[in-house]
């Protein structure tokens, strides 16, 4: 196998060579590492192109400025790769984990997966991380051996953050570390710091440019107040664009800094020799230091209370939810009205279980889609006007 990063790996890391393999036996590709033909599986899957119109805050139609679910992706697999080099850990599954960790994510963003998730209740309930499980392992339909994209354990390990102990005793593999309580890979503990760094940070620069909170306002938190002082005195009188971009990168640095020496520390206290060393850990071997961790939550709390509780906001999940709610609500109540190949995916759920079997259906339909299909689609059920002769084949 060619492109095997094997030597150039500390012997904690994910080795490509050492796979614990797919869930249906494939040959080795020719020119590729494993973990890279997981990533480019993830690249050309239906699933990720979706991505770009798909948002976590804001609506994907608002603006042309602000992230969408593809541009964080590629956010957090950039900031992923950076780390996994340093610390010799496998980039190309890291980068794999990052692309893929938020295939599983409704319209609307959080808005929407609560929406779906009050929808699901009593019915299996809905997940966004087990979703994006369920997109790579079932709903991609696209090859002819499997169902799914067929990838490595080990990045399916790492898209798979969290889930309940009920839910991992129905997953196989990779919900056992969930049940024994171990950990999982440090390319998947790095990619999820990753994330969260990258959200952190984007969504203070989506925040302002959308008006929501001021350069003023975060001048409360430390960890942007440390920044700011800093380029202000290198670069007094700068305007407020390159002034906010120069502080966001530095706040990205000094946490992936920050992050890469803790995490060296953590490992050379563990005296960590293998990969079931770094599984066998009470606790994640990736950390940031205790000062920075504090700083971390200040900033998440100055968010959350400024941003994402924002009534700009809340409005904009009060309508999101509207559709969600509606659509699922009409299919469940006349599943006749779903596209031929939904309603085909939900016959079969549904003969193997039910109600719920048919309910999960529908959650798959809607959460598959864009922001803006879900809004299309809410227009042709719901709206009159739609009934007209034309909209006949919508
Ligand atoms: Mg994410």
């Amino acid at each position: 196998m060619s492109n095997s990063y094997s030597g150039q790996l500390v012997p904690y890391a994910c080795d490509d060579k050492k796979s614990q393999g797919r869930r249906y036996d494939e040959p080795h590709p020719t020119y590729r590492n494993e973990y890279q033909r997981d990533r480019d599986r993830i690249i050309h899957s239906a699933a990720f192109r979706r991505l770009e119109y798909k948002t976590q805050v804001f609506v994907n139609h608002e603006g042309d400025l602000f992230r969408t679910r593809l541009t964080h992706s590629l956010e957090v697999a950039q900031i992923a790769r950076s780390i996994a080099r340093e610390l010799r850990l496998h980039e190309d599954l890291s980068e794999a984990i990052a692309l893929a960790h938020d295939l599983g994510h409704t319209p609307f963003g959080h808005a929407g997966q609560t929406a779906l998730n009050n929808c699901m209740k009593g019915l299996g309930g809905f997940e966004h991380n087990l979703q994006s499980l369920r997109v790579i392992d079932k709903l991609e339909q696209k090859y002819a051996d499997f169902d799914g994209l067929n990838l490595t354990f080990e990045t399916r390990e790492g898209i798979l953050k969290h889930c309940s102990v009920t839910n991992a005793k129905e997953l196989g593999d990779v919900g056992e570390r969930f049940i024994n309580k171990t950990q999982p890979s440090l390319e998947a503990q790095l990619t999820d710091y990753s994330d969260e760094t990258a959200y952190n940070n984007h969504d203070i620069d989506d925040g302002i440019r959308y008006g929501l909170i001021t350069i003023t306002d975060l001048l409360k938190v430390e960890l942007f107040s440390e920044q700011y002082d800093i380029v202000n005195n290198r670069y007094p009188g700068l305007d407020d664009k390159k002034l906010l971009h120069e502080i966001i990168r530095r706040m990205i640095n000094v946490m992936v800094v920050d992050l890469i020496d803790t995490s060296r520390e953590n490992i050379a206290n563990a005296k960590l020799n293998s990969i079931s060393d770094v599984r066998n850990q009470k606790h994640a071997i990736m950390s940031f230091s205790t000062e920075m961790n504090d700083k971390k939550l200040e900033l998440k709390q100055f968010l959350r209370k400024n941003l994402y509780q924002h009534y700009r906001v809340h409005r904009m999940t009060k309508k999101a939810a509207n559709v969600i709610d509606s659509l699922f609500e009409a299919f469940l109540e006349d599943p006749n009205i779903l596209p031929t190949e939904a309603i085909q995916h939900c016959n079969i759920l549904k003969e193997r279980n039910g109600d719920k079997g048919l309910a999960r259906g529908i959650a798959d339909y809607i959460a598959g889609m864009t922001d803006r299909y879900a809004i299309i689609e809410y227009e042709r059920i719901f709206n009159p006007r739609q009934l007209s002769f034309a909209n006949f084949n919508a």
